[in-house]
C-alpha cells in the first residue's frame, strides 16, 4: 500500500475513468492522492490530499459551508467504491472502411454506494 492518503474528493469514487474502474468486481474504486504523504517541497501540500484539481475544487465546494459553520468533515481513511458498472466496448466503422472500438464505463444497475 503506497505511502498515500486516499482523495478526499467527495466525488472521486464516482467518476467513470478507466484507471478507477475494476472490472472483476465491477466497481469504481476512488483513487489515491497525488502525493506522498512525506513528500517535502512540494508546490502545494493540498496534493497530499487529493488526486487532482478537480477534486480539490469539489471538496471546497462541498465543503466550504460546513466550515464557515464549524461543522466536522469526515476525513477519508478507506477506499471508497461505488458498485454496479461495467465497460462496454463498441465497434463502428468510420471512413475508408476501418474498424473503431470506443470503450465506456457506464453504471448498469441501481445499486446504491457501497462505501
Ligand atoms: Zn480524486
Amino acid at each position: 500500500m503506497p505511502n498515500k492518503h486516499f482523495c478526499q474528493g467527495p466525488t472521486c469514487h464516482e467518476r467513470t475513468t478507466s484507471d478507477r474502474f475494476l472490472k472483476s468486481r465491477g466497481v469504481i474504486r476512488g483513487r489515491y492522492a497525488y502525493c506522498d504523504m512525506d513528500q517535502q517541497n512540494w508546490y502545494s501540500d493540498s496534493d497530499k490530499y487529493f488526486c487532482s484539481q478537480s477534486c480539490k475544487m469539489s471538496w471546497l465546494s462541498v465543503n466550504m459551508e460546513n466550515i464557515e459553520h464549524g461543522r466536522p468533515i469526515e476525513f477519508i481513511r478507506h477506499r471508497r467504491e461505488s458498485g454496479g458498472y461495467e465497460k462496454t466496448t463498441e465497434e463502428h466503422e468510420g471512413w475508408g472502411g476501418r474498424t473503431y472500438t470506443r470503450s465506456e464505463i457506464k453504471r448498469v444497475d441501481n445499486r446504491t454506494e457501497i462505501d
